[in-house]
């Protein structure tokens, strides 16, 4: 139990310390009690570690929502000033090989709140968490660890979206609105799988040896632990597709990026897949080598990954599999472009891509559910690919950079295919 009481205090100090950094604090007692009523709760249920687990995530988010309204740092300050919480979830993650990003932010907000902002451990802590976190799926955890670093006086500069969602959040609060332009508006390009935040590039996972694919669950447990990871070897029987899909992109500047996992392409609002009628943001899309997905058991030379999003913040991956034959005119306005090291995002002056020039003419697709195919192997990704290939000249697969970026096909664990 003292665990789970832990991980709540961790949950109060982690949105803390989100609130910490670009909020006023109000007066109010609504969080301590808060708190006490959740640990009081905990207590009586004798839940295991897991169920708790989860509740202590849906208390974290809900303490996010109520530090817009009051909350009162001191009150938590006080709470903590012994050091004895420090301690005794320090002594509990001890044992632990890696912490999860979101741990890690944790741990760093209660240092800020116990020992303040000149405690090295602290920025060691949210440092740590930057390096681990992945963007996109870990956006709540980067932003809490770069508003926190910002405010403990390092030099960190805080991503456009952190600040955005932040007063996005107040706003709806004061209006009482939330509606879809607000939502719409949290899309943004620079949301992706594969794209880390910050200048430079820790590296913590690969496609070979020690940071191998097999290796990815010690830090990202999903990737070993999920159920319905991607990608599968897409073979028969299939169950019949219910519904179409229609890409609809448009031409905007070329944004391209080296990411030292694959080439990138992050593409300006405006273009969206449409399933079953329902419109999904093109946010990004990136190549593999081989393709990632094995039809009957075999690989193309590479695979584009069209990566979608909704309002609901749903993803949705469109996999165009590219086969050896012409030369492909897209790709040779792309590869002219991508950085072949690692680095920062190029915007090439002038340079307009339209990712539809990277499709075949038909849509008949493959579909399962998946995950994503990159770290932190998070699940609940639709995945379409589509049965008509594109050409790619063997010259051009061999410009690219990566010999081999593919995760290796995943358990299907019983999933339907349609197709
Ligand atoms: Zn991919």
């Amino acid at each position: 139990m003292k665990r789970i009481l832990l991980e709540i205090i961790l949950a109060a100090s982690l949105a803390a310390a989100s609130v910490f950094a670009w909020t006023n604090w109000n007066a109010g007692q609504a969080n301590v009690l808060k708190l006490t009523e959740l640990t009081a709760e905990s207590e009586s249920s004798g839940k295991k570690l897991e169920a708790a687990e989860a509740e202590v995530t849906a208390t974290a988010e809900e303490l996010s929502t109520l530090k817009v309204k009051s909350q009162e740092l001191d009150a938590v300050k006080a709470a903590l000033a012994s050091g004895e919480t420090l301690k005794d979830l320090e002594a509990a993650y001890k044992k632990e090989k890696s912490l999860s990003a979101e741990r890690q932010v944790g741990l760093g907000a209660l240092r800020l709140l116990t020992k303040g902002s000149k405690d090295p451990a602290t920025i060691e802590a949210f440092r740590k968490a930057l390096d681990i976190a992945d963007w996109g799926s870990r956006k709540k955890v980067i932003c809490a660890a770069q508003i926190a670093l910002a405010a403990a006086g390092e030099k960190v500069n805080v991503l456009d979206d952190c600040a955005t969602s932040a007063e996005k959040a107040e706003q709806a609060e004061k209006d009482k609105i939330a509606g879809p332009e607000k939502a719409a508006a949290e899309v943004k390009s620079k949301d992706d799988h594969a794209a880390k935040p910050g200048e430079k590039h820790a590296v913590h996972w690969g496609y070979e040896g020690a940071m191998g694919p097999d290796r990815w669950g010690d830090e990202f447990p999903t990737c070993a632990k999920g159920k319905s990871q991607s990608p599968l070897n897409i073979k028969g029987p299939f169950e019949k597709a219910q519904f179409g899909i229609a890409p609809d992109y448009k031409p905007g500047q070329l944004k391209i990026i080296n990411n030292g996992h694959t080439i990138q392409v992050n593409v300006p609002s405006g273009s969206k897949l449409r399933i079953d009628s329902k419109p999904f943001e093109l946010v990004q899309f990136h190549f593999h080598r081989p393709s990632e997905e094995l039809i009957d058991g075999k690989p193309a030379a590479m695979v584009v990954h069209f990566v979608h999003k909704n309002e609901a913040g749903r993803l949705a991956v469109l996999g165009v599999l590219l086969k050896e034959g012409n030369e492909n005119p897209g790709i040779k306005t792309l590869w002219a472009n991508a950085p072949l090291k690692e680095g920062p995002m190029v915007e090439p002056e002038g340079v307009l891509f339209n990712p539809a020039n990277l499709l075949p003419r038909e849509y008949e697709f493959y579909s399962y559910e998946g995950s994503l195919t990159t770290p932190p192997c998070t699940e609940g990704v639709r995945f379409f690919i589509l049965k008509a290939h594109v050409n790619i000249a063997k010259e051009q697969v061999e410009q690219f950079p990566f010999k081999k970026n593919a995760r290796p096909v995943q358990p299907q664990n019983g999933r339907a295919i349609a197709g």
